[in-house]
């Protein structure tokens, strides 16, 4: 006799694909394997229409703090190195960082704040930092020095905790939340209404429209930032570097990430090939690519994302309005923040008590 299906006891539709769906899919289906997870995105992560496929990825706690703040996002980095652990296959890394895109006195000020709440972050000088990175011609003469940060190729490792939630995945448009009482009773998509016990929205820059559907006001900002990936280069760089006019980090397969100082509250009238050039010529100049045989760097691809900024700043996690089964994720950071926002909803759906350090980043509709 074939084994009869597995009964499922519950149903939750994850609306959103990006980084917190997906991490929010694999926490959920590890804490409750008995229930269907249906993930149901617009776009694929890759596609040009999600912040985590153009983000840097870098994960780190220590930049734009208080104590609050730092203690959710610490606790996430370190769920980021459970996550690695659980995962060989996540494409993901502990890695150190190199900062100083801040002014002297302001890194003497993280240093010592974040070493007292027990953060592994030095301030480091010039000639130590040629004895680990040979090449870093721009050195600086001061920088802060962090270990146990990730390096995460948030595509992939979205890709990756998706597949292993065992989700069913739908591409599809969420049009509206179809309300009863106090409970959302279904999501309508372009396929026609998919029916759920919870529903929980990782839905990026598409939360407020959806959220409208059932008269929740909801606004969220925005920026936009520009990635740079080169084709591949001889390993060299082995700490991620944050500089004043650019990021990079070198990924697994060689190739460079680059970012920086672009973060532009529009898109029309930027001439993009001459930002793609400058950030590019920012690194030749820094590092000595002779040494692996690479004058200029060739350009892969480049992406500009659009971030996902709550008013106010700080991410916004919990139930909405009055709806019992209906839960919303919203935040900037939000690779960093990824596996506590979704271990913050799952714990929602279970029933069961709030993360203490999740608890300051509810779900509240501020306004700008
Ligand atoms: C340039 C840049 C650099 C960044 N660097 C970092 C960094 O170094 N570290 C860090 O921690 N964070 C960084 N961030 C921020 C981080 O990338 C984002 O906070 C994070 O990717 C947000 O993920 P998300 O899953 O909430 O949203 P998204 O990735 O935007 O995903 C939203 C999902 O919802 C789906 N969706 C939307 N509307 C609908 C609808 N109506 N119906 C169905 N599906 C819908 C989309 O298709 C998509 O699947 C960066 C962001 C940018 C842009």
């Amino acid at each position: 006799m074939p084994p009869k299906p597995k009964k499922m006891s519950k149903k939750i539709i994850i609306i959103g694909q990006g980084i917190i769906g997906a991490c929010t899919a694999y926490t959920l289906a590890r804490a409750a394997p008995d229930y269907e997870i249906v993930s149901i995105a617009a776009h694929p992560i890759a596609s040009g229409a999600t912040a985590s496929g153009a983000s840097w990825g870098w994960v780190n706690a220590h930049t734009d703090n208080d104590e609050e703040y730092f203690n959710f996002r610490n606790a996430s980095r370190l769920m980021w190195h459970d996550l690695i652990d659980e995962l060989p296959k996540l494409a993901a890394q502990i890695s150190p960082s190199l900062v100083f895109d801040l002014s002297d006195d302001a890194m003497k000020t993280a240093q010592a704040h974040h070493a007292d709440w027990g953060y592994p972050i030095a301030l480091v000088e010039r000639a130590q930092i040629l004895e680990h990175l040979s090449l870093f011609r721009g050195a600086p003469d001061l920088a802060l020095f962090t270990q146990g940060e990730v390096a995460v190729e948030t595509e992939l490792a979205a890709h990756h905790l998706l597949e292993r939630s065992g989700a069913t995945k739908v591409i599809a448009q969420v049009h509206a939340l179809i309300p009863h009482g106090s409970q959302i009773k279904a999501v309508m998509t372009d396929q026609g209404p998919i029916a759920a016990d919870h529903v929980i929205l990782a839905a990026g820059h598409g939360s407020p429209d959806i959220l409208h559907s059932v008269g929740v006001e909801y606004a969220l900002d925005q920026s936009f930032g520009l990635i740079v990936r080169t084709q591949p280069v001889q390993k060299f760089l082995t700490t991620m570097i944050m500089g004043m006019d650019y990021h990079v980090r070198q990924c697994r397969d060689g190739s460079l990430l680059i970012g920086g100082a672009f973060d532009q509250h529009q898109t029309s009238g930027i001439d993009y090939e001459r930002a793609v050039q400058s950030l590019c010529a920012a690194v030749e100049t820094a590092f000595d690519l002779d040494a692996v045989g690479m004058e200029k760097l060739v350009i892969d691809r480049f992406t500009i994302g659009k971030r996902v900024l709550p008013y106010g700043g700080r991410p916004q996690i919990g139930r909405v309005g009055h709806y019992e089964n209906l839960i919303s994720l919203a935040m900037h950071g939000g690779v960093t923040n990824a596996p506590i926002a979704a271990k913050t909803a799952s714990d929602l759906v279970l029933g069961q008590p709030r993360c203490a350090y999740s608890t300051p980043f509810n779900f509240t509709r501020i306004r700008p």
